[in-house]
């Protein structure tokens, strides 16, 4: 019998792409086949994100796209992910064609959930929990990448900033059991995987109940503990992010010094550079705070890439205050900046502030602080000249045919030119050229003797 085919398609963030790689493993553990073209297939999910109003439009007009195009009749589509669980019911509505919706934590029961779809139920609805005893885990096929994997270790966010959504859209943290996570990257080395992410909205807020399987790692908080833990694994590459700076303890430093498998990149969002801004934002800490944590990560042995997120347009935020962003952004010296401009979100607190900055204001402000990035980031870059990068080579540039990319240490995008007999390598390159966003170099010589 012919088995019923699956598409994904995935919006948004890293958490996205980690959950459809565990709702693929699912459905095809379920007997389910999964498809790459969405027109075919008979199930279409779209995992959807919410964290800017922009991308939860697009869902919407994805559907249509979606109903227009689909050849199956019967096509049963589903909208998976955060505007699932935030909009619930509302999506039947907005979007009759859809026939499931199934909310954050809803992923390991989408058998089930598609099951009774195609059994004739008009509006299949899941906003549940997880169940206990889910499994995290996922298979290697699945997988993004063969080289890198994504391995989530905490879900959710108690912070609750007055401007975000995923405190209502991945519900509270909950973190996945220390022995679990070191098994998984252990695996994972087996598989022949060089690197992993240790994923989560805050992973430096870790807090496995019980701990088991970090007794015998030191460490001044869980997450600096797992972090030994995993490292001691053997994974010859390890990153992390999101990491929040109320909870960035500076033995997180002290790890990555000890232990040379711990990436030299730290993501540290700040999201303004001034003090009341960042009360109104709930975000539970100061620029003082903040700055503290920067010399800490500056000070380190490694030179520690350091990038971040900033929002201007915050309501109420004075021409003044968006200096002070500018000035933060001047002090921490950031490798790369994601610049956001404020757009409310139903249900969080800072939607209902009324004193709002025009569109055109925002656009101003986010000039201003991309500005000072640019000039920041130019000679960050040229820095590199010279210096040789460690590059996990990741597949052939976009860009032109002769190069190969990859990602250093440090979380850069790096090409240079090579053979296909090194992709899914680290290969040690030496910096020869600096582009906006990327760098370009050669590779050691004896590499290239070896595999070209
Ligand atoms: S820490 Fe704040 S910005 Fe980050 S996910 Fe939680 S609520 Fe959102």
């Amino acid at each position: 019998m012919k088995k019923t085919s699956v598409y994904i398609e995935t919006f948004g963030c890293q958490m996205n792409v980690a959950d459809t790689e565990r709702a693929s493993t699912g459905l095809r553990r379920a007997g389910y086949e999964l498809t790459g073209e969405a027109e075919e297939a008979d199930v279409v999910l779209l995992n959807t994100c919410s964290i800017r109003a922009r991308a939860e439009a697009k869902v919407y007009s994805r559907v249509g796209e979606v109903k227009h195009k689909g050849r199956r009749s019967g096509q049963l589509i589903g909208v998976m992910g955060c505007v699932a669980q935030l909009e619930g019911e509302a999506v039947f509505d907005h979007a009759p064609s859809v026939g499931l919706v199934a909310g954050t934590q809803a992923t390991d029961r989408l058998p089930a959930l598609i099951e009774r779809a195609r059994a004739g139920e008009k509006k299949v609805l899941d906003l549940g929990e997880r169940e206990a005893g889910e499994i995290w885990e996922v298979s290697p096929v699945e997988r993004h990448s063969p080289y890198v994997a994504f391995v989530p270790i905490i879900e959710g966010c108690n912070k609750f900033c007055s401007y975000c959504i995923v405190p209502f859209s991945r519900g509270r943290e909950r973190s996945r059991p220390a022995a679990e996570v070191i098994d998984e990257v252990k695996r994972l080395k087996d598989a022949g995987f060089s690197e992993v992410h240790l994923l989560g909205q805050n992973v430096n807020s870790y807090r496995p109940r019980p701990p088991v399987g970090l007794e015998n790692f030191d460490g001044a908080t869980p997450f600096s503990k797992l972090l030994r833990a995993v490292a001691a694994t053997g994974m010859e590459r390890i990153k992390f992010t999101t990491s929040f700076p109320r909870d960035f303890h500076h033995d997180i430093v002290a790890a990555i010094d000890e232990n040379p498998n711990l990436c030299n990149w730290v993501h540290l969002p700040a999201q303004s550079g001034n003090d009341r801004v960042l009360r109104q934002m709930r975000r539970g800490h100061k620029v003082a705070d903040y700055l503290e944590r920067i010399r800490t990560i500056k000070n380190a042995r490694r030179r520690i890439a350091l990038t971040s997120d900033m929002i201007v347009g915050f309501p109420g935020e004075t021409a003044e205050e968006v200096m002070d962003t500018v000035s933060l952004v001047e002090q921490c010296q950031y490798d790369s900046l994601y610049i956001f401009k404020y757009s409310p979100r139903a249900r969080t607190p800072a939607a209902a502030m009324s004193d709002t900055i025009s569109e055109e204001e925002k656009t101003e402000r986010f000039e201003r602080v991309e500005e000072a990035q640019k000039r920041i980031q130019k000679t960050l870059y040229s820095s590199y000249l010279g210096e040789v990068v460690n590059v996990l080579v990741e597949r052939r540039s976009t860009r032109s045919e002769l190069d190969l990319m990859g990602h250093s240490t440090c979380h850069k995008i790096v090409n240079f030119r090579g053979s296909d007999a090194l992709i899914g390598r680290t290969v040690d390159v030496r910096i020869t050229e600096v582009k906006s966003n990327s760098l370009y170099g050669e590779a050691a010589q004896s590499l290239l003797k070896a595999f070209c």
